[in-house]
């Protein structure tokens, strides 16, 4: 086993393209990371250059302490998963897992042992003699899965391993491999775009737009304390509302306000983010999951200098667990997904206008309908603010 270390990284293609810009990240010897982002962020082609499938144009990658720039992939000593499996279809399962084994000259019983125990982890045993053509996709899955686990490597590289299955398989393989994982210990990179799968299954996560790194720390890290609105939009489902306020400092006490609506900003708050107080009569950008929204009618005390928003609610989703309640207010909208300017920085930029629609995950206890006129209770312990020209996070 081995840490990976990516120091300042960079690609650019034959073709000119830049796809990924001064990238550092340290894998942790046995450390599950996952990478991150929309499509197109640059995060395929990261992994692919510390694989040794793609070359690499600037800075160093180290396995293990050493630089393998020049190391060609199949002695880098690291299993890749792919989402296309990439199985031999003329291959049984068996002979499928025991391939790298066979390249290496195994002796036959240890090839037959170590595919039996494989198989015995991924609940493979009764399908060894099967064709992958045979197999349900999770069990291709599976079998590719245990192609890099067979062979002991330094680490694991997976390429959005689970995007090909159906939601409830990939929820289950997902748990797999965070077992699997766990139990072996082996230093895995994993590529993917779903922030779920990334916040469930890393030890830490790194986030990238426009092959930039944007943040790098635990989930609960990037939950809690996004570094700037492009992580603090990408990280939550629903996505973090944000608008356009001014904050008014009065004493220890403070409060924004956005389009006739008030919400009291508590002095614990204040003394979290003590750059606030710079922020006095000024505009910035405050962030609201949909999670610290509820009902009013459903929600516990009030908080004294405001934490309600009334409005109409003009759509109400059901989804069993929750109830996504969305509700246009009268503010200007903080949209970070159209900042074409932010796509090479490290920053963020809002875009002003006017009118926006919050939306809140409220509990199934709710009794709202669409068209009736709702209050909202916002836990304002938990408001994020943000710099409205950078983007980042005010701390
Ligand atoms: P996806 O999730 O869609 O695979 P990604 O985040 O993994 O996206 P990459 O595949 O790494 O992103 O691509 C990063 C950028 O590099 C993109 O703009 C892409 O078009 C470009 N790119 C990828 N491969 C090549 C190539 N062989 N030649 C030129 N440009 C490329």
């Amino acid at each position: 086993m081995a840490g990976i270390e990516i120091d300042r990284v960079g690609k650019v293609y034959a073709d000119g393209t830049r796809a990924v810009c001064d990238l550092t990240i340290d894998v942790m010897d046995g450390e599950f990371l996952v990478l991150v982002g929309p499509s197109g962020c640059g995060k395929t082609t990261a992994l692919r250059m510390v694989a040794g499938l793609e070359e690499i144009s600037e800075g160093e990658v180290r396995i293990g302490g050493e630089v393998v720039n020049r190391v060609p992939a199949r002695d880098r000593d690291v299993a890749m998963v792919f989402q296309s499996y990439a199985l031999y279809p003329h291959l049984t399962v068996f002979d499928n897992i025991a391939f790298g084994l066979s390249l290496r000259k195994v002796p036959k019983a240890t090839i037959q042992r170590s595919v039996a125990e494989v198989a015995e982890v991924l609940e493979l045993t009764e399908h060894l003699h099967r064709k992958p053509r045979n197999l349900s996709g999770g069990q291709r899955q599976r079998v590719a899965m245990g192609r890099a686990i067979v062979r002991q490597p330094r680490a694991f590289l997976m390429d959005e391993p689970l995007s090909n299955l159906d939601a409830k398989l990939r929820v289950q393989m997902r748990a797999q491999i965070a077992r699997i994982q766990r139990d072996l210990g082996v230093t895995t990179v994993y590529v993917t775009h779903d922030q779920t799968e990334a916040m469930t299954l890393g030890d830490r996560v790194a986030v990238m737009r426009g092959g930039v790194l944007l943040q790098i720390a635990s989930p609960q890290e990037l939950y809690d304390r996004p570094r700037n609105m492009l992580v603090a939009g990408f990280i939550g489902s629903p996505a973090m509302n944000m608008v356009g306020a001014e904050l008014a400092l009065d004493g220890e006490d403070a409060s924004v306000t956005f389009g006739g609506h008030r919400l009291a900003v508590p002095a614990s708050v204040l003394h979290r983010r003590p750059a606030l107080r710079g922020y006095d009569g000024r505009r910035l950008a405050v962030g609201i999951r949909p999670e610290d929204m509820e009902d009013a009618e459903v929600a516990g005390p009030v908080v004294p200098g405001g934490d309600t928003l009334s409005s109409v609610a003009d759509l109400v989703e059901a989804m069993g667990a929750d109830v996504m309640v969305h509700f246009p207010i009268d503010a200007e909208a903080v949209r970070t997904e159209d900042i074409e300017s932010l796509e090479r920085d490290a920053g963020g930029v809002g875009h002003p206008g006017r009118g926006t629609v919050l939306v809140g995950r409220f509990s199934p206890r709710t009794r709202i309908f669409e068209g009736q006129p709702t209050t909202v209770r916002v836990d304002v312990e938990n408001l994020h603010f943000f710099d409205l020209e950078t983007g980042t996070s005010i701390w």
